[in-house]
């Protein structure tokens, strides 16, 4: 795996039982991932050179992130090393302008949307719709809301164009929430789909996922399962395949972008699923027979734990533990700096209100906002 994250990590974990032999491709040895797997190169996966290296001896490659070069890839592939998901699809979840020219030829449904050339062309834009605000996005490089700008104003546009990367003009979508639904597709074309799940964002940053969404239509649900199916097989995804969506207000679902490697709208599945995200992934990159992606209980709750002001975090394991037995807590080993992803919880159950609480009070106390 390229990539020394915290997908990476658990992905590795899911390796485990079935005894896969886990190389990875890391920038440190302090990486969440390299600090636990055996077999680690720290390199840079920029660099071609390293990166052939490092696949020599691989059986096949997969990725915890979405920077490997295009071209990079495609030497991999020239080189005999199956790589997956491959270039041509992983593309669509590198560039959200080749994304969205993919999304509208196969007729899947997105926000209003076009590249624009400069501040005067975002108003342009917006003067072919509604109006402002307009969302704007660098087409490569964004990640947990870097890169998306919420723009009122032309003068307001201009920092989008500021890193010299295209820029994608997006319709604000006035959304009731957002959604994510998770595909995972083998080389064979064997595919499942993980219930739709409701994605919570504060600041750009997911901060709550809950599985099923709760007030989801089923017949949308279906919907949003079957489209991101599709997605999965037209573009020829091999893996985990999270689709991220918005609903509107008058119940339709757009695409907002797409991930693909594990992703974080799944997390909730290591305990609340028969198969886990990570293990699927697995199984799909060495064209294994996928597992039931069914859900294990009721409701399931992820909330992601960010860093707070205290280093230590593990002081408060003895309180999350002891006041709820049942929670799953899964730390991924990074320093702790406020704001940074550092680990996630998840709970389960039958009553939607008591898991959410429980899930939010474990994320809360051992990021430190709350003392009891
Ligand atoms: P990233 O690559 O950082 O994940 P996204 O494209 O997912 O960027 O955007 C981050 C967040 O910004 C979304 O989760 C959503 O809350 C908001 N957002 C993005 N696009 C739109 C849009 N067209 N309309 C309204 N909100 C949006």
């Amino acid at each position: 795996m390229v990539g020394g994250g915290q997908l990476a990590r658990m992905t590795h974990e899911a390796g485990i039982p079935l005894g896969i032999r886990f190389k990875l491709l890391s920038d440190t040895p302090q990486d969440s991932a390299a600090q636990v797997v055996s077999d680690v190169v720290i390199g840079d996966y920029r660099d071609l050179d390293t990166l052939r290296a490092f696949a020599r001896g691989c059986d096949v490659i997969t990725f915890d992130h979405e920077h490997v070069p295009t071209e990079h890839l495609r030497a991999l592939e020239a080189d005999g090393i199956p790589v997956r998901p491959g270039p041509d699809a992983l593309v669509h979840a590198q560039d959200k302008g080749v994304m969205r020219a993919k999304l509208d030829e196969i007729g899947a449904p997105c926000p209003r949307h076009r590249l624009v050339a400069d501040p005067a062309d975002v108003s342009r834009f917006a003067a072919e719709g509604e109006g402002y605000p307009v969302i704007l996005k660098t087409v490569r490089g964004g990640y947990d809301g870097k890169g998306v700008w919420f723009v009122r104003s032309e003068s307001d546009a201009a920092d989008a164009f500021k890193a010299g990367v295209d820029v994608l003009a997006e319709e604000k979508v006035d959304f009731v929430w957002e959604l994510a639904a998770n595909v995972v597709r083998s080389p064979h074309g064997q595919a499942v789909a993980y219930p739709v799940v409701e994605s919570v964002q504060v600041d750009g940053v997911c901060d709550t996922v809950i599985a099923p969404a709760p007030d989801l239509a089923e017949e949308l649900a279906g919907e949003a399962q079957q489209l991101a199916l599709r997605i999965a097989d037209e573009l020829g995804v091999v893996g985990h395949l999270a689709v991220e969506l918005f609903e509107t207000r008058d119940g339709r679902i757009l695409v907002n972008e797409l991930a693909m490697r594990p992703h974080n709208s799944g997390h909730w599945t290591q305990d609340g699923a028969i198969t886990s995200q990570f293990a699927n992934h697995v199984r799909a990159v060495l064209d294994l027979p996928l597992g039931d992606p069914r859900p294990r209980s009721t409701w399931t709750v992820m909330c992601n734990v960010l860093g707070g002001d205290y280093p230590d975090m593990y002081y408060a394991y003895l309180h999350c533990m002891a006041r709820d037995p049942q929670l799953k807590i899964h730390m991924y080993g990074k320093d702790v700096k406020p704001g940074r992803k550092v680990g996630h919880v998840n709970t389960y159950g039958d009553d939607l209100a008591d898991v959410r609480e429980r899930a939010r009070h474990a994320a809360d106390y051992l990021r430190g906002t709350i003392t009891e």
